[in-house]
């Protein structure tokens, strides 16, 4: 199947050497001609006319390939400095799922032991229904992951990991797998391509929850895979194809929308998140606060080594134990009480509400996403929520 985009569109700007916010509102436009519009149409049609043998770049059937996911899959891929367009999915699970593909019965995967819950709860499932052996490793652990990797067929890595935000040494970790043959991905999901480029650093497939960062206005859910090697590209393609978990031309469209203001979003909302982790650090009523931005955080020197910035999740854990927890999810009027993460807006939840995260994870332990209102307000809001769990 052909990877080219149908549509002309500008001359390609992957391995661009513009900067990623140019490229976030640069990429992936329409061919400037005379009258021609600035964005591209969403073209909303299940089928082509065809006739006869497909030339290769024809399209046939949207279940296969359709033009309105083009330019996302261009701007993604430029972002992620990748040589292949980008595969968009219908979720960033559909994406997950892709890659787990890779992995054949009886195989081995190394995963984070904190991680993204239906990631890990897909790798159960594998190990249920195909034998395959699963390994949870503490990605912070070098030595601990470099010593899981013998006779592995996948490393799936998260950092910084969901929840508890721990840093891997990825360029070590992806050498030492790249040595022993074993095919590396990461899931981007939280650093975005602005915080790190786990391609450059080594890694053989990024995967995206698109619904977050990317698209940034929870308002879509949509995944894609990214990837330098064409075979790989070739085998998720026909993997989409064959399982169908494909994206709708207006999520494609509105998650290209979304990603051209990704750097302004970013950029505010790790800088109000840099702060707020500090004010927390320094707050009566907060037993702990875990953000790779505070120079305590035990993935701080890490993070300022391997990624462009902190990221925009904290985890706080408030005194006062699961009650002062719930407690400040009922009393918040600004964050908004949900999961996910990733939108402008900021939001809040307790991650053990759910019996299926990992229970090394504390009871207590509030996952904050923080958007990109003015600072000043969501302090307030958050302090005066602290204060409701000891005046009750
Ligand atoms: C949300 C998320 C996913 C799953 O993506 P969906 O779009 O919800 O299917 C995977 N990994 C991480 C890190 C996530 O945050």
């Amino acid at each position: 199947m052909t990877t080219e985009p149908t549509e002309p569109t500008e001359p390609t700007v992957r391995r661009s050497s513009l900067s990623p916010a140019t490229i976030a509102v640069a990429a992936g436009r329409p061919r400037r001609e005379q009258g021609g519009p600035v964005n591209p149409p969403v073209v909303l049609s299940s089928t082509y006319v065809s006739r006869g043998v497909q030339e290769p770049g024809e399209l046939l059937y949207t279940r296969m390939d359709t033009e309105t996911w083009h330019p996302f899959e261009e701007a993604l891929a430029t972002l992620e400095g990748a040589t292949e367009p980008g595969i968009v999915f219908g979720s960033g699970m559909a994406a997950i799922a892709a890659v787990f593909s890779f992995v054949a019965a009886g195989g081995k995967v190394v995963l984070p032991r904190h991680a993204y819950q239906v990631t890990l709860g897909f790798a159960d499932d594998l190990a249920a229904r195909y034998g395959v052996e699963v390994v949870r490793v503490d990605v912070a652990d070098t030595d601990q992951v470099l010593a899981a990797l013998d006779g592995a067929d996948l490393l799936l890595i998260e950092s910084p990991t969901n929840p508890m935000l721990e840093v891997a040494d990825l360029p070590v970790l992806l050498a030492a797998a790249r040595a022993q043959g074993v095919l590396t991905a990461v899931d981007n999901t939280f650093a975005t391509p602005l915080g790190q480029q786990p391609l450059t650093l080594g890694a053989d497939v990024v995967v995206h929850s698109v619904t977050k960062y990317l698209a940034g206005h929870s308002d879509v859910v949509l995944g894609a895979v990214v990837t330098n090697d064409p075979d790989l590209a070739a085998k998720v393609r026909a993997y989409r194809t064959l399982h169908g978990a494909i994206a709708g031309p207006w999520e494609v469209w509105l998650a290209l929308r979304g990603l051209r203001t990704l750097a302004l979003r970013v950029e505010r909302s790790q800088a109000n998140a840099a702060e707020i982790a500090r004010r927390l650090a320094e707050h009566p009523l907060v037993e702990e606060v875990r953000h790779p931005s505070l120079p305590t955080d035990p993935g701080h020197e890490r993070a300022a080594r391997t990624m462009t910035g902190f990221g925009a999740i904290l985890g706080l854990r408030p005194r006062g134990g699961r009650e002062a927890a719930d407690a400040v999810v009922e009393a918040v009027e600004l964050w908004v009480p949900a999961t996910s993460l990733g939108g402008v807006e900021s939001s809040l939840e307790r991650r053990r509400r759910f019996a299926t995260e990992s229970h090394t994870v504390p009871e207590d332990l509030l996952r904050l996403s923080v958007g990109i209102e003015d600072v000043e307000d969501l302090w307030a809001d958050l302090d005066r929520a602290l204060r409701t769990t000891v005046s009750g």
